[in-house]
């Protein structure tokens, strides 16, 4: 994979690479954006790029590039979290590494995953570092959550913002790592255009299961008295409800767009959506209602029931 891949930002990211090479500008990049974008792919290629020795940069093939990818590197630093956060002591370790000369005469590269998690005073000794580049070091932050970093090392950082891609750029971006067209397709219509999060899912039986058992339960609702029978399942899955709500979120939107008459992203699921009784605007709704539920401490089985109940009122059709 290149860096010109990646849809929608490989321009930007090429222009600043040669920003780098050329010894212009940033000593720290903030990739920011949700789960699944891919800014943690695009920090590890950018990194990559920097230590490659071949041409056509990342090469994947040059030694370098060989140690990189096998996590050996002497010279790229990465940092996450070990068990809820990044502490100082880690950060600490992190500093004395890059007052030593890098080994292959290049820089100091340093990853730092789910920033986030960094403690308040990890963040502040990471900011004396970034206040004072020493030239040798190149810092990348990656994290879905810039709200938890200080606002002092955000403004040390270039910051690039990834955000979900549209059904059919996802689809073209995993079609480029091989996955067949048809299943693409479907796979970026699941993950509503996170690839990260396509890729989840195709490597996933769990979620597979969960979302037959979530579907069963959908097309077990027919009238009031179906309701309690048709929750059943699901109430008893704890911890499992934002999984479920994004099931049934995805199946909204694929009932809606068959609804308009358009052709729904889960093709292998065409005859299904189409029996379907359920208007997905209804189910879509009910949805962000369940969700807000759940915000305010509804218990998981009320909320669904709520749901529910109000689906088998007034969110069915040809009834
Ligand atoms: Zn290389």
């Amino acid at each position: 994979m290149k860096i010109s891949d990646f849809a929608g930002y490989g321009d930007k990211m090429e222009q600043l690479m040669r920003s780098v090479q050329a010894g212009r500008i940033v000593h720290a990049l903030l990739l920011t954006g949700p789960h699944g974008s891919g800014k943690r792919t695009m920090a590890r290629l950018f990194a990559q790029a920097m230590v490659c020795t071949g041409h056509d940069r990342p090469c994947g093939a040059c030694p370098a590039c060989k140690r990189f990818l096998a996590g050996s590197h002497p010279d790229v630093h990465v940092v996450r979290p070990e068990k809820k956060s990044i502490g100082v002591d880690e950060v600490r370790e992190l500093i004395d590494a890059l007052a030593l000369r890098p080994y292959e005469g290049g820089r100091h590269i340093v990853i730092v995953e789910q920033a986030d998690k960094l403690t308040p005073s990890a963040q502040n000794a990471l900011l004396k570092t970034l206040e004072s580049p020493s030239g040798e070091a190149m810092f990348f932050l990656v994290t879905d959550a810039p709200g938890a970093l200080l606002p002092t090392i955000v403004s040390r950082c270039q910051t690039v913002r990834f955000s979900d891609l549209s059904v059919e750029d996802c689809a073209g971006v995993l079609k480029r790592r091989g996955i067949e067209p048809e299943r693409a397709r479907e796979l970026a219509g699941l993950s509503q255009g996170s690839v990260g999060r396509a890729l989840e899912i195709d490597g996933d039986g769990e979620y597979r299961a969960l979302r037959q058992k979530v579907l069963a339960s959908l097309e077990a609702l027919n009238g009031r008295a179906s309701v309690a029978g048709a929750a059943a399942p699901l109430e008893e899955d704890k911890g499992s409800e934002d999984a479920m709500l994004g099931v049934m979120e995805i199946w909204a939107r694929d009932l809606m767009v068959l609804q308009s008459g358009a052709l729904p992203y889960q093709s292998g699921d065409e005859a299904r959506l189409r029996r379907s009784k359920i208007d997905g605007r209804a189910l879509l709704n009910g949805v962000v209602l369940a969700r807000m539920q759940l915000a305010s401490n509804v218990s998981w089985p009320n909320a669904l029931e709520n749901m529910y109940f109000q689906l088998t009122d007034s969110g069915l059709i040809g009834r």
